[in-house]
């Protein structure tokens, strides 16, 4: 069997990590062609002389001129390219068989494209591009013979769960949720949350918008539209149940009344390691689970009320394309300023729904358009918040 050579967008943050530590245990079934970067240069130049890709990608020139000069200076052979176009470069490279999009919100969309338009197998963590793109994302790995492979566990669990071929007798998803820090405070204190506890994951450790997105829901109201995109179902297929041990990553309900689980530890190795082995599966470095120190799985209904994000999630899908990219881009603003101190916990969803009222209706039948309402989106959620701010 030829190894396969597999670019890494984001190599340097959560998701990549993991995927480069998977890797480094199949030296003879991979090697690493291109890893990517925002800025971190010391992350990326470890990276680079562990991993000795093809190429380097730092989104930032400076970073990358520094990186550059840092690989020289050690006599290692990696080509540095720079900007945001060069992703799209890697993502499509001939010698590039696997793609790992783990680069976090809509600034993964284009390199993702690239991948599936150029028919390679793409690992999906970035769900933020299959969000904004839907239909026009899925066509294109249609139409290329792309592999989408989900990386985001519950959707890897479901993976493993469905039918090999077909949808053959499946009622509903369960996506399960940890519920977040706050899944048990009163609704009267989420007010008051600073970045520091919105960001402190009780299961699983991730990037910091991530975090975020798991304490108000809204990771789940978007892995719910990215459910709908990836196995065919609409919104009232896809079922969310809190399950705070994380232990269940998902589950597929049958008509039979069977349901089919995948359990495991909170690692993203598991999944990783399923999308690059797969059909086979490989050693991930994950512990086995311990059925007697988990001892408890409970489960509970969202509390769409203390958490709107999800509702508002559920909403942006029923009302179509434009209203899902105004979801997504206003919510990455709205972290971004909610890490930034700019505004509160609780004005993360107000700021959505603000948005997504104004996005256009129907859904955008080209990449231009999808581009478009995103800006236009990020443009109102930044006046909002210089509203806020001013009152
Ligand atoms: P992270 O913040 O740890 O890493 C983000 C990566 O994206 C970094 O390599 C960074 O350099 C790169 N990046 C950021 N902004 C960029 C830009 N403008 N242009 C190019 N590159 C840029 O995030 P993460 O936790 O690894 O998450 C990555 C993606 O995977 C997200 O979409 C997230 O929702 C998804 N995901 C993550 C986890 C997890 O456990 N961390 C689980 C499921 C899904
Ligand atoms: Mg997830």
């Amino acid at each position: 069997m030829s190894s396969k050579g597999v670019a890494i967008l984001g190599s340097s943050g959560s998701i990549g990590v993991s995927t480069l530590d998977v890797l480094a245990r199949h030296p003879e079934r991979f090697h690493v062609t291109a890893l990517t970067a925002n800025h971190n240069v010391e992350r990326l130049y470890e990276q680079c002389m562990r991993f000795q890709p093809r190429q380097a990608v730092m989104v930032d020139e400076a970073a990358a001129a520094l990186l550059e000069q840092r690989l020289r200076a050690a006599g290692s052979g990696v080509k540095v390219l720079a900007g945001a176009e060069s992703l799209e470069t890697v993502a499509s490279s001939p010698e590039t068989d696997y793609v790992m999009a783990a680069i976090v919100g809509a600034a993964g969309l284009l390199p993702t494209l690239a991948a599936a338009r150029a028919g390679k197998r793409v690992m999906l963590a970035n769900k933020e591009a299959l969000v904004m793109s839907g239909q026009l994302f899925i066509d294109a790995v249609c139409e290329h013979g792309a592999e989408l492979l989900p990386i985001d566990s519950e959707h890897n669990a479901v993976f493993q769960c469905l039918p090999a071929d077909g949808r053959d007798g499946v009622e509903k998803v369960l996506l399960t949720a940890s519920g977040g820090p706050f899944r048990t405070w009163p609704a009267s204190d989420l007010a008051t949350v600073t970045p520091e506890q919105a960001v402190a994951h009780p299961n699983w450790s991730m990037g910091q918008k991530i975090s975020v997105d798991s304490a108000t829901l809204m990771n789940k109201g978007l892995e719910v539209i990215e459910a709908c995109w990836l196995f065919g179902l609409s919104a009232e297929r896809v079922e969310v149940v809190v399950h705070p041990q994380s232990t269940i990553h998902s589950m597929v309900s049958y008509n039979d009344g069977s349901v089919l689980a995948q359990l495991g530890n909170p690692d993203m190795r598991t999944p990783i390691a399923y999308a690059l082995g797969w059909p086979e599966r490989l050693v991930s470095g994950v512990a086995p689970l311990d059925m007697f120190t988990t001892a408890r799985l409970d489960f509970e209904r969202p509390d769409m009320e203390r958490f709107p994000c999800l509702q508002l999630a559920y909403e942006a899908h029923g009302c179509g394309g434009y209203a899902t990219i105004a979801l997504n881009a206003a919510n990455e603003e709205a972290v971004k300023a909610f890490l930034g101190r700019e505004i509160g916990f609780t004005d993360i969803p107000l700021l959505v729904a603000e948005v997504m009222r104004q996005a256009a209706t129907g859904t955008p039948m080209n990449l231009e358009d999808i581009l478009v309402q995103d800006e236009e989106s990020r443009a109102r959620s930044l006046s909002w918040i210089k509203n806020k701010k001013m009152h």
